[in-house]
């Protein structure tokens, strides 16, 4: 079956993932059934998607245009979204960057049938945490829906850098008790460093894992990026350093 964008769809089968065979271990993993909202305007695609979401054991809405799913997005508590990127009313985009003012956890996947570097550094910008290409398997995204969902039911809510606090439920950042406002993408990269706490970090692991996109080149937005969560951390510039540079290497964080 092929739609109007052009997205194929194979018929839905579990076999490049056995792990996944037994729905009793699948109900097992997470101890509720996780909610997720599709928003896609293609009927073909988002029936197809809810039906084998069900499937598999997870609550699904659908919306078929952006302003709906934005209404729906920010009245209900869902797990997962999935947004693809043209949309009636609100694009993926606007309606992706539009949920993140007021959710910034719950896991946003882009369904789209743009693919270019710059598309994808776009919509991960927006704050999206992955991104499909169409046309797609359903395997693939069942794989790439369960790695987010076991990504946030397995985290540490609360890290700690020295008098540095962060909390990745309510998405605040303190230090000294003073509060820090940090865009998404600041926060994903202190993230990221702070998990990696004494470790050093390479420009590629930062760049594959705070901006998910293999790099080949130019790693220097993560520079510019370092540079602004400097500021922000040590505004007057009286405080410790948190972040330190090793040299034509990348970062590292230390407690003291
Ligand atoms: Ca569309």
């Amino acid at each position: 079956m092929i739609d109007r964008e052009g997205s194929q769809y194979t018929p839905f089968t579990k076999s490049l993932f056995p792990e996944t065979e037994s729905n009793l271990t699948e109900e097992s993993e997470f101890d509720r059934v996780m909610r997720i909202l599709i928003v896609e305007d293609e009927k073909g695609i988002s029936n197809f998607l809810k039906d084998g979401l069900e499937e598999e054991g997870f609550a699904v809405d659908i919306a078929i245009d952006g302003r709906k799913g934005l209404e729906l997005a920010s009245t209900n508590d869902y797990d997962l979204l999935i947004f693809d990127w043209m949309l009636p009313g609100l694009s993926g985009i606007e309606l992706c960057r539009e949920f993140r003012k007021t959710n910034q956890t719950a896991p946003v996947i882009f369904l789209t049938a743009r693919d270019t570097v710059q598309d994808i550094v776009f919509g991960l910008e927006a704050g999206a945490n992955d991104y499909i290409k169409k046309p797609f398997q359903f395997d693939e995204l069942l794989a790439r829906i369960r790695v987010q969902l076991k990504t946030r039911s397995g985290e540490q809510t609360l890290l700690k850098l020295g008098d540095l606090e962060m909390n990745l439920d309510t998405h605040r950042v303190f230090r000294n008790s003073k509060e820090i406002e940090l865009t998404p993408k600041e926060f994903s990269l202190l993230e990221y460093l702070i998990r990696n706490k004494e470790k050093v970090c390479t420009r590629t692991n930062i760049i594959e894992h705070v901006w998910d996109i293999h790099f080949n080149s130019d790693t220097s937005v993560i520079d510019v990026y370092i540079n602004f969560l400097r500021k922000k951390l040590n505004p007057g510039g009286k405080d410790k350093e948190l972040i330190h540079t090793i040299r034509g290497i990348g970062y590292i964080t230390k407690d003291r």
